[in-house]
């Protein structure tokens, strides 16, 4: 492994700027030390249910699958988002579900800044104002940073964030709580959860409607490693909670002069180009029915709608 190829995965690893290093800033030179980034396979994209092909074979998400809670979670600020990394996360283990076993290894968020939005998929075009990611690696390699610029590496989940929940949403206040005190703000601080929580806490109800594709990493080094799953349903939010990620987390060091808040940490869709994008065949939390390309959108669209959030 030369060095500059360790730079990168450490880069990776760490989310610091160990070797060269990049900005949310100025994202089309990404690719001027990231080459990946100026891929034809990269993420985000523009999911258009319309355009997406109906794939009977992909499996049903079930809450079940993200019950276990890790051994531990180290929550830290990493100068570009707020991330979890989990120490012995769930396995998925179920080909109709991803094409191989994966292990859960780290989530984290992306939004924007007050009054904008902040998601990195959109979909039809729209917005959410963020998006959580839980970054998952194919256990045939050691590790995360090893399985990353494999081309069968990653397999991240992608929920929209809508900040429109009239009350706070009590899972990802147990998140945030080192915002709140004031623990994790600034650039490499970092903070244990005194209790760990399964992931299953704070996903939305329904996961049964989904969006399958193939990408990369979202920020540089930009790897296309990665088999995207992005559910329909967002998890909600309060405007209140969406205030913390906006205006709490901060770039620089604690005790730098000034503080510079975390924002529009998401970069724009990339180019479908000759990628297909499949959708799971379900459409509630409890159905296991299938149904004929044309019925799907407006029947999947009255069941849900009786769903309530959580
Ligand atoms: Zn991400």
């Amino acid at each position: 492994m030369n060095a500059l190829f360790l730079a990168i995965v450490l880069s990776f690893e760490t989310g610091s700027t160990l070797g060269a290093t990049w900005s949310y800033d100025d994202i089309p030179s990404w690719a001027t030390n990231y080459p990946a980034c100026a891929g034809d396979q990269q993420s985000p994209i523009n999911i258009v249910s319309d355009d997406a092909v109906v794939d009977a074979d992909l499996g049903n998400f079930k809450h079940a699958l993200f019950d276990g809670p890790p051994q531990s979670m180290l929550v830290k600020n990493t100068g570009y988002t707020l991330q979890v990394d989990l120490t012995n996360g769930y396995i998925i283990n179920d080909s109709s579900l991803l094409p191989g076993q994966f292990k859960a290894a780290q989530f984290h968020f992306h939004w924007a800044a007050p009054n904008a939005a902040g998601s990195e998929h959109l979909f039809n075009g729209n917005q959410y104002w963020g998006e959580l990611h839980i970054v998952h690696y194919n256990t045939k390699y050691p590790d995360l940073g090893t399985a990353a610029s494999e081309p069968d590496g990653l397999a991240v989940l992608g929920f929209f964030m809508a900040d429109d929940y009239p009350q706070d949403n009590t899972a990802v206040e147990r998140i945030i709580q080192p915002l709140v005190d004031d623990q994790v703000n600034y650039y490499k601080e970092n903070a244990t959860y005194s209790a760990t929580f399964s992931m299953e806490t704070f996903l939305p109800n329904n996961i049964s409607v989904y969006y399958r594709y193939q990408g990369s990493l979202t920020n540089p080094p930009c790897y296309e490693s990665v088999v995207w799953t992005v559910f329909s349903k967002p998890i909600r939010i309060s405007r209140r909670q969406a205030n913390i990620f906006e205006t709490m987390v901060f770039e620089n060091a604690r005790g730098a002069n000034g503080t510079v808040p975390i924002n529009n940490n998401y970069r724009p869709v990339q180019p479908l180009n000759y990628r297909t994008v499949t959708r799971s065949s379900y459409c509630s939390g409890t159905g296991s029915f299938s149904m004929p390309t044309f019925h799907f959108t407006a029947l999947c669209a009255t069941v849900v709608g009786l769903i309530t959030v959580r």
